[in-house]
């Protein structure tokens, strides 16, 4: 199974130095407080060495090391869970696979996909030579640690090629995989230098870097290839897709900063855990301070991948006073700002991808709401909806409702339901089709949220239609309004009996002309919460006072006009109007066995009728 990846190989070697340029980035954090730590080795590096007697590649790094307890921890856990397992789950077609490697980000253990056995040498920083660790696997579920020496902090991976991969034991294959993935990579990478003697390729003896050594983030924009920017991304965010698009500009002022910031085109496997804010890494004139900075991004933009870089900021900072300092908060608004420039442009620009990204994140987007008021107009202009006029697509943009909305419309009408699918069938939306007037279709617990978060847009107010006696403002005319009126005397003796069949099952009975096919539907007051978001809180657990629902009937449908007739009102009639109307909101009957004894008491009552006549 892991030969389904033979293609894809070579990222072994991405992942390892991924690893080594990490831990070194630590060492140079943790030497601000333990200058003693880079006496050893003021310039930090990673090695590639390659045996081709033994057949191993080594990765060897000057980074922060690990005791044996984080050996086994680190490396072992996968070692014994995960990826026998995760290697069963890989299909052989390359896409998913990546999607899949993306999502568990394998790391290390990528090493078993060209090695059948992999010997990890490691010294923690600040230990002595003699407390290195020597961890060694198969890859099988089981590994070994012993006790060993190594001279200094750092790490040495040694990968023992499998047999059909020993072409990559070659200085030659590995320096053009390594330029093509790693060049970005601000250490120094290094390899045995070699030279043409009498025709012979041997070695010299010396060390060469591979790779320009200085931070991608560093260097002006017109020196980066869209590649280099793409590998970049692989490399900070461990996915093996191409980003969606990025940013990447040098802020100047009182703050002075770089940012570069990418939207993702597949969504990690933790973008639902809202605590899981360490997408942007948090540098300090090049020496890496954190990736766990949650205060770089606000939560709702928790997908956004990369680097800010800078150059005001203590290097001796600590976690503590970053949190708080002024200077972060600059860095975090100015970034904020940036990332929704970005997406922005991508919308105005790039409509297919900005699609995807909706489709991907824009449930992450929608918390922006509740969470920063100062961006509350942009968002909501990057917000896409399904509404009555989208062919069940979220196409529907703010913009674009309000340039359909019809003359004398003043409000912004939306309905919600447990789906947008649901919400669709909605009995009250037959008089918006009836005036072609369109409604947002809200569906779901995080519309639920986001609507308690919007007020208006563009000084129009958001309506829902479910909620209280319907005024359609100018939309309704004059005619109408009286004619409503004018319904509710004239069919008082009907709207009694109702209420007298349905007693405090309901809050009240009326006529409504918002209805043209279906017989009843049910709306709430105007201050009583949404169903949808009453059941939601329900089936979390939560008490919530009842509310009666207000039972609204069609004086235009057959059956109510039969009711009117003399003789013809049937208190079990009444109730299957209203449970009607509840079904059609995705409610639960407070008695469904009683409603399916009345329905099938109606089915014999009219076979009985057929087979008198
Ligand atoms: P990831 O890098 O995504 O965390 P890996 O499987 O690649 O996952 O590595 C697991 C952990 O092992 C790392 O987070 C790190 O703590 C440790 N580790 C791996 N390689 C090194 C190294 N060269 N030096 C120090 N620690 C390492």
């Amino acid at each position: 199974m892991v030969h389904s990846l033979y293609s894809n190989r070579e990222i072994f070697l991405r992942e390892l130095i991924s690893n080594a340029s990490d831990a070194i980035d630590k060492l140079r954090f943790e030497a601000i407080s333990h200058p003693e730590f880079l006496t050893q080795d003021p310039h930090p590096s990673i090695r590639i060495g390659v045996n081709d007697k033994e057949m191993t590649i080594t990765v060897s790094d000057d980074g922060i090391g690990m005791t044996r307890e984080e050996a086994i921890a680190q490396l072992g856990t996968i070692a014994k869970s995960g990826t026998k397992e995760f290697f069963a789950h890989l299909t052989g077609d390359q896409q998913k696979d990546a999607k899949l490697i993306g999502q568990f980000g394998v790391g290390f253990y990528s090493s078993f996909i060209v090695s059948d056995k992999v010997t990890v040498i490691s010294r923690k920083a600040g230990t002595k030579p003699e407390d290195a660790v020597l961890w060694e696997s198969t890859g099988e579920g089981d590994f070994t640690v012993e006790n060993t020496t190594r001279e200094h902090f750092g790490t040495d991976v040694i990968l023992h090629i499998k047999k059909d991969d020993q072409d990559l034991v070659s200085k030659y294959r590995l320096r053009e995989i390594l330029t093509h993935y790693s060049d970005h990579i601000s250490t120094p990478i290094l390899m045995g230098k070699e030279e043409f003697k009498d025709d012979k390729v041997v070695d010299t003896g010396e060390w060469e870097a591979v790779n320009q050594g200085n931070a991608l983030w560093a260097r002006p924009k017109s020196e980066i290839t869209e590649e280099q920017y793409k590998e970049f991304y692989h490399h900070v965010s461990h996915d093996p897709s191409d980003p969606l698009c990025w940013t990447h500009n040098r802020v100047e002022g009182k703050n002075e900063y770089i940012q570069l910031l990418y939207i993702p085109s597949t969504a990690p496997f933790d973008l639902w855990d809202r605590e899981n804010v360490h997408g942007v890494k948090l540098y300090v004139k090049r020496v890496f301070i954190m990736d766990d900075a949650s205060k770089l991004m606000p939560r709702y933009l928790r997908f956004v991948r990369g680097v800010i870089d800078s150059e005001d900021l203590p290097l001796n900072v600590s976690r503590e006073i970053l949190q708080q300092t002024r200077d972060l908060k600059a860095i975090r608004d100015g970034s904020t700002k940036r990332v929704l420039s970005m997406l922005e442009d991508l919308a105005a620009n790039r409509a297919a991808d900005y699609d995807k990204f909706w489709t991907l994140f824009g449930s992450v987007l929608k918390e922006g709401m509740g969470e920063d008021h100062a961006n509350a107009e942009r968002l909501q202009k990057l917000f896409r909806f399904i509404s009555t006029a989208s062919d069940g697509k979220p196409t529907t943009t703010l913009d674009g409702y309000l340039a359909r909305k019809k003359t004398g419309q003043n409000d912004i009408y939306y309905v919600t339901g447990d789906t947008p699918e649901t919400a669709a069938k909605s009995p009250l939306l037959e008089v918006f089709k009836k005036k072609d007037v369109e409604v947002l279709l809200m569906g779901g617990p995080i519309d639920e949220w986001l609507m308690q978060f919007m007020f208006e847009y563009e000084g129009k107010k958001f309506v829902n239609i479910a909620k209280g006696d319907l005024d359609l403002g100018e939309l309704a005319d004059k005619k109408e309004k009286e004619e409503k009126e004018k319904l509710q005397t004239e069919y008082k003796p009907l709207i009694d009996k109702f209420k007298e069949a349905l007693g405090d099952s309901v809050k009240d009975v009326r006529m409504t002309l918002r209805l043209t096919d279906s017989p009843s539907c049910i709306v709430n007051d105007a201050n009583a919460l949404n169903p949808a978001f009453v059941r939601m809180m329900k089936m979390a657990g939560q008490d919530v006072p009842e509310s009666k629902p207000i039972l609204e009937l069609n004086p235009n449908n057959p059956l109510v006009a039969r009711l009117r007739e003399k003789d013809a009102f049937n208190n079990d009639w009444a109730k299957i109007l209203l449970e009607q109307a509840q079904l059609m909101e995705g409610e639960q009957l407070a008695d469904p066995a009683g409603f399916v004894q009345r329905m099938n008491q109606m089915l014999i009552d009219t076979m009985e009728k057929k087979t008198i006549n």
